[in-house]
C-alpha cells in the first residue's frame, strides 16, 4: 500500500519569480499552506533579480505587467525599471505571507515520479525532498547562453553575459564589444555608450524598433490611483485593449506594414548616415522576432564612438576581435547580449526533453501527457510578442487551482492530461499559428524550435487563452485514485 504520509510537502513550486510567487499567493489565498518554493538563488525575483544591467526595464507597461490581484498604484513610470519591479515582487511575497515558504539555495537538478508512492522525488543542491505535486516556474529565459565563438577562451580582458552583469567592472574609458542586438542590448547600449571610449556593436540580425511612449507618473496621479482603485483598473484595461488590438497585425502580416512605416520613420529621424541606416534596416516582417521599444538605442548607435559591425565574428584573440572580413578591433571588455537557452529540468527515466525531442508540446501549455501531477508555468506556446506574460501566468494559475480542487473532490492521487486532448490542443494552436507573422515572417528566432515549429508563442488573443483555461474539462484529464496506483 503506498504510504503518502511520507510526502514532505504537498506542493513544491520550483522558482521564485513572477510565476512561482503568483502560484504561492494563489495557494495562500485558498488557505493551502502545505507547500514550498524552491529557489536556486539567495533571493526571490527570478528574471528581475538576475537581470540588473544598466537601463534594465520592462518593455510592457507596469500597470499591465503586474498581478491583477496585487495592483500597484505607486508605479513611478509607465515602463518601470528593474529595481522597482524587483521591489514590487518582494512586496507581494511579503504581503501575502509567501516568504516563510521559500527555501533558498535549492537548485533542482532532477525529479523522478514514484508511481507506487504517487509522488515526485526532487533532487536539489540542498538535498532530496518529496512532493505530491510539482509546479515548474523556472521561467523560459533563465539560463544565459554564451555562444561558442572561435578563440573566446583566449580572451584576456573582461567578459560577461548581460544577465550576469559584472558591476565591479568599470567600463569608463574602455573599449567595449557588445555581441547581440536583442531586447537586452537595446536597453544597456545607450547607458554604456556615454561612458566608454569605443563601442563595437556586433549585429547579426537588425531588430525592428519602435519608439517607446514612456513617462513618469506624477504624485497626483499616483494619489488618484491609490484613492480610486477603479481608475487604475480602467487604466490597466485601456493598456490591455491597446495591446490586444495588435494581435490582428501579427495574424495578418501584410497589415504589419503600417507599424513598419512607423519604425522606418523612427530610423530615418534618428540615424542620418544612410550607410548605417541600411545596416539597421530589417529584411523580414516585423513581429517575427520580438519588437523592441526604445527611444535611446538608435541615437546611441549614431554617436562617433560607436561602430555597428555586421560582417560577423571570425575569431576572438587575447585583446581583440577579428571580424569575418579580417578587420581586427582591439577590445578591453566583451558583453554577451546573446539571450537564453530554454530551461529543462531532468526528469529521471524519461526526460521531458526526450519526450519532446526538441519540440515542446503541452496541454494548455501547462501539463504534459505522461507526466502526472506536474504543472509548468509559461510552458510551450504561452509566450507573447505583444502583451504581458503575467496575464498568461494568471490564466494558468486559474487552471492549476481548478485541477487541484478537482483532485481533492474526486479523491485523486494523480492526474495528467490525456494524450489525445494534448494532441488536439497542439493541433488547435498550430491551426491558429498558420499564416501569422510568427511562421510566415521570414526570420529565424528563438521562438522556433529545432524542428522549425513555433513552440513558444501563443498565436492569438490572450483573452482566448484565459477563457480556455478558466474552465476545467474533466474529460481531457486522466485521474487515478491511490488504490488504482500500481
Ligand atoms: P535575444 O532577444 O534572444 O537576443 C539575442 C541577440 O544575440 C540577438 O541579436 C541574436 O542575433 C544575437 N546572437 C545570438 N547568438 C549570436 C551569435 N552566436 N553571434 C552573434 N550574435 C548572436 O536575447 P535578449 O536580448 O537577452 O532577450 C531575450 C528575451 O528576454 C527577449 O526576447 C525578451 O523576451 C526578454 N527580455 C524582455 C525584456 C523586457 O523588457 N520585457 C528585456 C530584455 C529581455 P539573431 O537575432 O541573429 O539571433
Amino acid at each position: 500500500m503506498p504510504d503518502r504520509t511520507s510526502v514532505d510537502t504537498r506542493i513544491a513550486i520550483i522558482g521564485g519569480g513572477f510565476g512561482g510567487l503568483g502560484m504561492a499567493i494563489q495557494l495562500k489565498k485558498r488557505g493551502i499552506g502545505d507547500f514550498v518554493v524552491l529557489e536556486r538563488a539567495d533571493d526571490i525575483g527570478g528574471t528581475w533579480r538576475d537581470n540588473s544591467y544598466p537601463g534594465c526595464a520592462c518593455d510592457v507597461e507596469s500597470h499591465l505587467y503586474s498581478f491583477s490581484f496585487a495592483l500597484n498604484p505607486d508605479w513611478t513610470r509607465s515602463f518601470s525599471r528593474q529595481p522597482e519591479i524587483r521591489r514590487y515582487l518582494r512586496d507581494c511575497a511579503e504581503r501575502f505571507g509567501v516568504m516563510p515558504h521559500v527555501r533558498f539555495g535549492h537548485d533542482v537538478r532532477a525529479m523522478r515520479w514514484e508511481e507506487d508512492a504517487q509522488r515526485w522525488r526532487i533532487e536539489s543542491s540542498a538535498g532530496t525532498l518529496t512532493a505530491s505535486v510539482v509546479v515548474v516556474a523556472t521561467g523560459p529565459l533563465s539560463d544565459p547562453v554564451v555562444p561558442d565563438l572561435p578563440g573566446a577562451e583566449r580572451f584576456r580582458g573582461v567578459s560577461f553575459h548581460s544577465a550576469q552583469w559584472n558591476h565591479a567592472c568599470d567600463l569608463t574609458g574602455r573599449r567595449v564589444a557588445v555581441i547581440g542586438t536583442g531586447a537586452s542590448a537595446v536597453q544597456f547600449v545607450p547607458e554604456i555608450q556615454r561612458r566608454v571610449a569605443k563601442l563595437d556593436v556586433y549585429q547579426r540580425t537588425p531588430p525592428w524598433i519602435l519608439p517607446r511612449l514612456d513617462r513618469d507618473f506624477s504624485e497626483k496621479e499616483r494619489r488618484r490611483f491609490r484613492r480610486w482603485p477603479l481608475l487604475q483598473r480602467l487604466h490597466r484595461a485601456r493598456i490591455y485593449l491597446q495591446h490586444e488590438a495588435l494581435v490582428v497585425l501579427f495574424r495578418h502580416p501584410r497589415m504589419m506594414q503600417r507599424a513598419q512605416r512607423v519604425a522606418f520613420r523612427h530610423l530615418k529621424k534618428t540615424i542620418a548616415d544612410p550607410a548605417l541606416r541600411a545596416k539597421l534596416t530589417p529584411g523580414y516582417t516585423m513581429g517575427c522576432k520580438r519588437i523592441l521599444l526604445t527611444n535611446e538605442y538608435l541615437p546611441a548607435l549614431g554617436q562617433p564612438n560607436v561602430e555597428v559591425i555586421t560582417t560577423g565574428i571570425g575569431e576572438i584573440r587575447e585583446r581583440s576581435i577579428v571580424d569575418r572580413a579580417g578587420v581586427e578591433r582591439p577590445v578591453d571588455a566583451i558583453i554577451y547580449a546573446t539571450g537564453f537557452r530554454p530551461t529543462t529540468i531532468g526528469l529521471e527515466a524519461r526526460t521531458l526533453s526526450e519526450t519532446w525531442v526538441g519540440s515542446p508540446k503541452a496541454y494548455l501549455g501547462t501539463m504534459a501527457a505522461g507526466f502526472p501531477n506536474l504543472f509548468m508555468l509559461l510552458g510551450p506556446n504561452t509566450g507573447l510578442g505583444h502583451s504581458s506574460v503575467v496575464y498568461m501566468i494568471e490564466a494558468q494559475l486559474a487552471q492549476v487551482m481548478k485541477v487541484l480542487r478537482y483532485m481533492e473532490r474526486a479523491g485523486l492521487s494523480s492526474i495528467e492530461p490525456r494524450a489525445e486532448a494534448q494532441e488536439a490542443f497542439v493541433a488547435e494552436v498550430e491551426g491558429r499559428m498558420r499564416g501569422t507573422v510568427w511562421t510566415a515572417g521570414g526570420c529565424a528566432s528563438w521562438y522556433l524550435d529545432v524542428t522549425g515549429r513555433n513552440s513558444t508563442i501563443w498565436p492569438d488573443f490572450t483573452w482566448r487563452f484565459r477563457r480556455r483555461l478558466s474552465r476545467l474539462r474533466a474529460r481531457d484529464y486522466l485521474g487515478r485514485r491511490l488504490t488504482e496506483a500500481r
